[in-house]
């Protein structure tokens, strides 16, 4: 049989199904809040409406109590959100900030926004998430803060990193973009740490088109990511201060939520529950009938664990294969089609997730703010090729991801991505 990289016929030419999840309820919320005419009720000053219209306050409750968390806090971004946080917590122009090499941009700019320095700590061969000995080898005096990533919907190593934080006194930031729903022990991804962020983006389990949400157990943090998503300063002049101290931070920004997003994600957390079911029997499919392939590697799960598979991560065996994953993994998509709704992504499997954060221009550069430079004008950290080898080596020459196992897909279409790699692993002498 000829690949379909060696002009052979594709496997299968009819698309995958979309991935979905909108339908009549979001419709009718979304009517509701126009027939109101109150698209959003904020008021950037000290003032009942300083927390939002109804939508907003009933989302925040919803997702306090889904989550068990004391405050949920919702922002037009996930991105606004992990600024809100560094910002919170008190984060300063020279303080360093570890974080994961291997997430989503945002993730380190979060540091960036106040002036801290980003410092890059290597993940885990297992999981990807941060690894506690590499986040130890880089904590100095400037430390002041931890950015753990439960990367492909896998919650991080919070004890160790959690007990480490306590150690040395640093707060731990959680982005839990990926993981809405993922669960360490009883415990849920996203309030492992003293503030963790989700994402309503389109891409993730459940969107609202943009949105995120912050929670946090403590008290002062949440007035204060409260403050930052709601023109802070404006509001503490009418508000008054006790202390300067409360000022550190407090330059405002409109992160706010409007009510036909709110009303769109209430919907969306009533779907979770479901959806997250679906997409864990989907990837244990795939990973069982996979794995069979002698040069891939089962996904593993940390123990005691409930993973949410924002993608499903597996590893590839290039001494098996006698071949680079590069080359395996573009002869599997030349026999596949694109999915629906998601056209511009071509066939949705990759080599790696995305660049290792600090071979960007940004770092390799050293440029953020300001002609100068700033922040790193305010440190001698560098960001070498090899910063962090394992992420290096997951990127370039080990990891794949998918997302074949998103709710929508029948068994059928997920045989036909069985075949394909199944095809091209007995076929493989045509790629030698
Ligand atoms: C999607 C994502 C974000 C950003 O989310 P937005 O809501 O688009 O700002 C941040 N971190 C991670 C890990 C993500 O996957």
């Amino acid at each position: 049989m000829i690949l379909a990289i060696n002009g052979g016929a594709k496997l299968r030419t009819t698309p995958f199904p979309a991935y979905n999840t909108i339908g009549s309820e979001e419709e009718e919320a979304v009517l509701r809040v126009l027939r109101s005419g109150k698209l959003s009720t904020y008021l950037g000053t000290w003032h009942d409406d300083f927390y939002g219209g109804p939508e907003v306050r009933a989302l925040e409750k919803e997702w306090c109590d889904y989550f068990g968390v004391k405050h949920a806090i919702s922002v037009n971004s996930a991105t606004s959100g992990l600024y809100a946080a560094v910002g919170a917590c008190g984060i300063s122009p020279g303080d360093e900030v570890i974080v994961s090499a291997y997430t989503m941009s945002a993730s380190a700019t979060a540091a960036l926004l106040y002036g801290a320095i980003p410092i890059f700590a290597d993940i885990e061969e297992e999981y990807y998430c941060l690894d506690v000995k590499s986040i130890e080898a880089k904590i100095t005096a400037k430390t002041k803060a931890i950015i753990v990533v439960d990367i492909f919907g896998q919650p991080y190593d919070a004890p160790a990193i959690n007990a480490l934080a306590k150690k040395y006194n640093l707060y731990v930031i959680e982005d839990a973009a990926q993981a809405p729903g993922a669960m360490l022990g009883n415990t849920f991804a996203g309030t492992l740490g003293d503030i963790g962020i989700y994402s309503l983006n389109y891409h993730k389990h459940i969107h609202s088109g943009e949105g995120g949400i912050i929670v946090t157990n403590d008290d002062a943090l949440a007035h204060k990511l409260r403050l930052i998503r709601n023109h802070a300063e404006a509001v503490l002049s009418a508000k008054g201060i006790a202390n300067k101290s409360e000022l550190i931070n407090m330059v405002g920004f409109n992160y706010r939520m409007t009510e036909i997003e709110a009303a769109i994600a209430r919907c969306q957390l009533k779907k979770l529950p479901d959806l997250l079911t679906q997409r864990l029997a989907n990837t244990e499919y795939l990973n069982q009938k996979l794995a069979k392939i002698p040069c891939i590697l089962a996904t593993k799960i940390r123990p005691n664990a409930k993973h949410a598979f924002y993608v499903h991560p597996l590893q590839f065996h290039a001494k098996i294969a006698g071949m680079h994953r590069n080359r395996f993994i573009d002869a599997v998509k030349a026999e596949l089609p694109p999915t629906l709704l998601r056209e511009e992504s071509t066939v949705l499997l990759s080599y790696g997730y995305v660049k290792p954060l600090y071979l960007q221009p940004l770092y390799q550069e050293r440029i953020a703010f300001g002609r100068d430079g700033y922040p790193f004008t305010l440190s001698d950290v560098t960001y070498p090729k090899g910063l962090c080898p394992v992420t290096e080596d997951m990127h370039y020459n080990r990891l794949i991801t998918h997302e074949f196992m998103r709710p929508g897909m029948t068994q059928n279409d997920m045989d036909d991505v069985v075949r394909a790699f199944v095809k091209v692993w007995e076929n493989r002498e045509e790629l030698l």
